[in-house]
């Protein structure tokens, strides 16, 4: 949009004129989305790029088939991990030498908070607790769960307006997710990163829902570690690799517990004696998947053509302007009895996505029946602490527009007028929601 800050469309034409006059616009022909989809969960899978199909075709009919194992050195396979580490870099407000992509978003978080405890664990000893956040993703509970019960310490999780009256000088880290997966509520990364280094503690942030979705800066914020995911928001194809990021000054200290080859000094000096890279390379393990990797990259490739367009800062006020605009709609056509909007309004705690819950519709069967109008959001499930079911839809700035939101406004109003949502075969359980 040529000014977020303009009246938010209410017409289906005032949203065709938004995506007409959208700088970014054109960065949707990057990537091949189905016809009759509105896809509203790039921010659990993103959608496929178009250079994806034939960059992996080159990396096995021609790397691979071809080259064979000269590809390491003639392709440049090993090089992959930090130069896609590197192009990571600017998205997330990063030094490029300081990021590496390896492994999964969870095994990450296992190697960084084991890094941070460890350093904890020479500096002040005395401090037993990792403080978190009730609602965090449960993969970064588990982990937690894992690296506490070993290192002797205690996991306190409390509600996100808790965290800072819980920041004592018994915590050794403060270990959250920037943007939380179920409501979207966003924290004040600079804020509590200071607020924790105020009482002595290391910070470890999940950018799972926030890279590739909101301007990061966490060099210039002085966060600790950072990991993130490569198939949200970059784009990376369904499991594709993730990355890490700690700070330069942290690189050299702590254990990386998963202390595998590829993260020793020279790897292939086949040192007997395990010696790691100096540099952000130590949190390498192994081998990854070269054709993940080189998918990955293609993801990442749309977003260094919208560097030219105003990258992530041009990105993120898109991306308010949708949510902004799906919540006005929603406001002026739908009974605000049916569903209510769980996310922040206020843009500075909202990442890129809504998620509605409801006291009279079924949320997971209305997300089947919007998915059987093309309108494809997710489903999270409530929990035994209360937390509500709820209706989940991202927004994915680089392919979703203005258009996009007033269809997906429409559908859901007739869904909920029509009681389409109340057809048994929406209530039908997947393995996956
Ligand atoms: C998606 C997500 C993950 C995913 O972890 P994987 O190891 O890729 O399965 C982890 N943490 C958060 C907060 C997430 O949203």
């Amino acid at each position: 949009m040529s000014n977020p800050n303009a009246t938010p469309p209410l017409s289906l034409a005032a949203c065709q004129q938004c995506d007409a006059q959208d700088p970014l616009r054109g960065l949707r022909d990057a990537f091949a989305l189905p016809a009759g989809v509105i896809y509203l969960d790039g921010n659990s899978l993103g959608a496929l790029p178009r250079t994806t199909e034939a960059c992996v075709a080159d990396g096995i009919t021609r790397q691979w088939g071809q080259s064979l194992i000269r590809a390491w050195n003639s392709e440049g396979w090993f090089a992959l991990p930090r130069q896609l580490g590197a192009r990571i870099a600017p998205l997330i407000g990063a030094q490029p030498t300081d990021v590496v992509v390896a492994d999964s978003t969870s095994i990450n978080l296992f190697k960084v908070l084991s890094a941070a405890l460890s350093t904890m664990r020479a500096l002040s000893p005395q401090r037993r607790t990792v403080l978190t956040e009730t609602d965090n993703f449960p993969t970064d509970l588990y982990i937690a769960q894992s690296l506490c019960a070993q290192y002797g310490l205690s996991l306190r999780c409390v509600p996100p307006q808790e965290l800072l009256a819980h920041l004592d000088t018994e915590v050794a880290v403060l270990m959250l997710t920037h943007v939380n997966y179920r409501t979207g509520a966003m924290h004040d990364l600079r804020a509590l990163t200071q607020a924790a280094h105020a009482v002595g503690a290391l910070t470890v942030w999940d950018l799972a829902h926030s890279a590739g979705a909101v301007p990061l800066a966490l060099h210039a914020d002085e966060a600790d570690y950072a990991i993130g995911c490569g198939y949200k928001y970059l784009n990376g194809g369904p499991g594709a690799p993730a990355f890490v990021w700690v700070h330069p000054k942290h690189q050299a200290l702590g254990q990386q517990p998963l202390s595998g080859w590829w993260g020793h000094a020279q790897p292939f000096a086949f040192d007997a004696q395990y010696c790691p890279a100096p540099d952000i390379g130590r949190f390498q393990c192994g081998t990854q998947s070269v054709l993940a990797l080189q998918a990955l990259g293609c993801g990442l490739s749309v977003f260094e053509q919208a560097q030219a367009l105003g990258g992530m800062a041009a990105l993120r006020a898109k991306s308010l302007a949708l949510t902004q605009t799906f919540l006005d709609l929603m406001a002026l056509r739908c009974p605000s009895a049916d569903l209510q909007c769980v996310t922040p309004r206020t843009d500075t705690q909202r990442g890129s996505q809504l998620s509605f819950q409801s006291a009279s519709v079924d949320t997971y069967a209305l997300t089947q029946a919007l998915i059987a109008r093309g309108v494809i959001g997710d489903f999270r499930a409530g929990d035994s602490n209360g937390a509500p079911d709820l209706l989940r839809l991202g927004f994915a700035p680089l392919y979703i527009g203005f258009e996009d939101v007033w269809h997906a406004v429409d559908v859901l109003v007739q869904v909920l007028a029509s009681g389409l949502w109340r057809d048994p075969v929406f209530a039908q359980r997947h393995g996956v929601t």
